[in-house]
C-alpha cells in the first residue's frame, strides 16, 4: 500500500454533493420534538413562525438518505472545503504507539470551527425563502461568527444575542463578527420583552446562553421576514454537519483504510452527528465493526450522567421539548468551567443512538482536557479549541492503550477547531488556577426533578 500522507486532501471534484441523513438508516427514529403547551408532535405549520420553510422540511425528514448540497453553498464550502484528514505522525512518535491517528481539521476558516458548515446552509434556505435577515444567540461566538460571515457572503442582515458576560469579556468575537456586518446585542438586553422582563427580575445578571435563545426566538418571530437559526442539537445542523463525515470517509477510503474507533467531542451533538454519520451507517448495517465514541466534559454530563427524556431544550421553556440525554434545562455548568460544550442536553438524534447500544460515551475532566490539548499543541502544531481538545484527550487514551497491548488500531476524531479565541482558557491552566469541579448527584437529581411530566 502506498505510504500515507501527513495530511489527506480530496479535490473539489471528490467533494462530496449531498449531504446524508443518517435518521434514514436508523432503526429506531429519534422521538418527535413536542410542543411544548400541547405535548403533541411538532408539526411543520407549529415550526413555521421560527424557523425557515425548507430547513423546517429537513429537520422533519426521517427518511431521505441523500439531500442534494445547493450549487451556492457547495461554491462556498469550497473556499474552506475539502478540509484536510491529517495522519497524527508527529503524535504517535509522540505518544510512542503503534496505533495509527487520524484527526479531520475543521479550524481552517476564519470562524474557526466546524460551525460554517451549516451557517451557509442555514443562511443559504433563508436568502432563497426571500427572508431579510436571521436572529441567533451565541455564548462564547462561535457560532455568531459563523453566522456572520455566511450572512455577510450572501446579503442577509445577521442579529447576534450575545451572552452579556461573554460580549464584555470576550471582544475579539465580537469585532470579528461586526466586522463582517453582524448586529450584535448583549443578552439579556431592553430590545425585546423577555430580556426586559429578566433585567427586570435580575438586575445586573450577566446574562446565559438559554435566555440568549429566548431573545433571538422573540426576535425573529416579531419582525417581519426574520427567522431564528441555531448552530447545534437540530437533526438539519446534524444533516449540513455529515459533510465532515462524508469526506473523511472519502478520504480514508483512497487509502482502503477503515477506523476501528471513531471519537468526537460532544455539546450538542452536531459535529460528532456529522463525523460519524457514515461509519454509524455501515455500522448499523452490519459492513463496519468500529467503536464511536462521545466525549463531554464531566462538568456537563449529559451522556454519561443524564437522563433520557423529554426536557424543555431552552432555559426560557418556550423552545419545543426534545427526548434526550439531558441533565435539565437548569443545569448550568460550574463557572470555573472553561472547555466549552456546555449545553445541558444533546442531539435526538445521538440520544436515540447511545441509548440503543450504538455509541460510547465518556466523560473527562477540564484540566486533564488542557494537559492534552498542550501535549497536542506541542507535537502537531496546531493550538486546538478546548471543545476539541476533549476528542483529543480520549483519542490519546486509547492510542496509549494500544501501547500496551501492542495493537494497530486506527483511530479517526474531529479537531473541530482552533483556540485563538479561548486564551483566557488557556491562561487559567497555564496559571494552574483551573480546577476539576464535578457536579454532586444531588445536584444532577435536583435539575432532573423538575423535567416536565410527558404522558
Ligand atoms: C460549538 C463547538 C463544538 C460543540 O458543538 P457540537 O454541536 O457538539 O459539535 C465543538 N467544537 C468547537 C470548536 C465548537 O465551536
Amino acid at each position: 500500500m502506498a505510504d500515507i500522507p501527513y495530511k489527506i486532501y480530496l479535490t473539489e471534484d471528490e467533494m462530496p454533493r449531498e449531504w446524508y441523513n443518517l435518521r434514514a438508516d436508523m432503526i429506531n427514529k429519534p422521538a418527535p420534538l413536542l410542543n411544548p403547551d400541547t405535548h403533541q408532535p411538532m408539526t411543520a405549520a407549529d415550526l413555521e413562525p421560527v424557523f425557515c420553510s425548507e430547513l423546517i422540511k429537513q429537520e422533519l425528514d426521517n427518511d431521505t438518505a441523500y439531500i442534494k448540497i445547493p450549487d451556492e453553498v457547495y461554491n462556498f464550502y469550497k473556499m474552506y472545503r475539502p478540509s484536510p484528514l491529517v495522519r497524527a505522525y508527529c503524535l504517535e512518535k509522540e505518544l510512542g504507539t503503534p496505533a495509527k491517528i487520524y484527526y479531520k481539521f475543521e479550524g481552517n476558516n476564519t470562524s474557526g470551527s466546524h460551525k460554517l458548515n451549516s451557517a451557509i446552509a442555514q443562511a443559504y434556505y433563508a436568502k432563497k425563502q426571500g427572508l431579510k435577515g436571521v436572529t441567533t444567540e451565541t455564548g462564547a461566538g462561535q457560532w455568531g461568527t459563523a453566522l456572520s460571515m455566511a450572512c455577510a457572503y450572501l446579503g442577509l442582515d445577521c442579529r447576534v444575542y450575545m451572552v452579556k458576560v461573554s460580549y464584555e469579556q470576550k471582544p475579539f468575537r465580537r469585532e470579528v463578527m461586526r466586522t463582517y456586518g453582524a448586529n450584535v446585542t448583549p443578552s439579556p438586553s431592553d430590545t425585546t420583552e423577555i430580556g426586559r422582563k429578566i433585567l427586570e427580575a435580575h438586575p445586573g445578571t450577566t446574562g446565559s446562553l438559554g435566555c440568549a435563545i429566548s431573545e433571538a426566538v422573540e426576535a425573529a418571530v416579531s419582525t417581519p421576514g426574520y427567522r431564528y437559526v441555531l448552530g447545534s442539537v437540530l437533526n438539519q445542523v446534524l444533516l449540513h454537519q455529515s459533510i465532515i463525515g462524508l469526506e473523511t470517509e472519502a478520504a480514508l477510503k483512497k487509502y482502503d483504510i477503515k477506523p476501528d474507533m471513531v471519537i468526537g467531542c460532544a455539546g450538542g451533538g452536531s459535529n460528532l452527528g456529522g463525523l460519524i454519520a457514515p461509519f454509524m451507517r455501515d455500522k448499523i448495517k452490519g459492513k463496519l465493526d468500529c467503536r464511536i465514541i462521545a466525549v463531554e466534559p464531566a462538568s456537563c454530563p449529559s451522556f454519561t450522567r443524564g437522563r433520557f427524556a423529554y426536557d424543555f431544550a431552552d432555559t426560557g421553556r418556550v423552545c419545543p421539548l426534545a427526548k434526550m440525554y439531558t441533565l435539565g434545562s437548569d443545569f448550568i455548568p460550574a463557572p470555573n468551567h472553561a472547555g466549552g460544550l456546555r449545553y445541558h442536553g444533546m442531539s435526538t438524534v445521538l440520544s436515540q443512538l447511545y441509548d440503543d447500544g450504538h455509541m460510547e460515551a465518556v466523560s473527562v475532566p477540564q484540566t486533564e482536557v488542557f494537559k492534552a490539548a498542550e501535549r497536542f499543541a506541542r507535537s502537531e502544531g496546531i493550538l486546538p479549541a478546548p471543545e476539541s481538545s476533549h476528542a483529543i484527550k480520549v483519542a490519546m487514551d486509547e492510542a496509549l492503550k494500544c501501547k500496551e497491548t501492542g495493537e494497530e488500531k486506527t483511530i479517526v476524531f474531529g479537531l473541530t477547531g482552533t483556540g485563538y479565541f479561548d486564551l483566557v482558557a488557556y491562561q487559567k491552566y497555564n496559571d494552574g488556577v483551573m480546577d476539576d469541579y464535578v457536579p454532586t448527584d444531588e445536584e444532577i437529581e435536583q435539575s432532573l426533578s423538575k423535567l416536565p411530566v410527558i404522558d
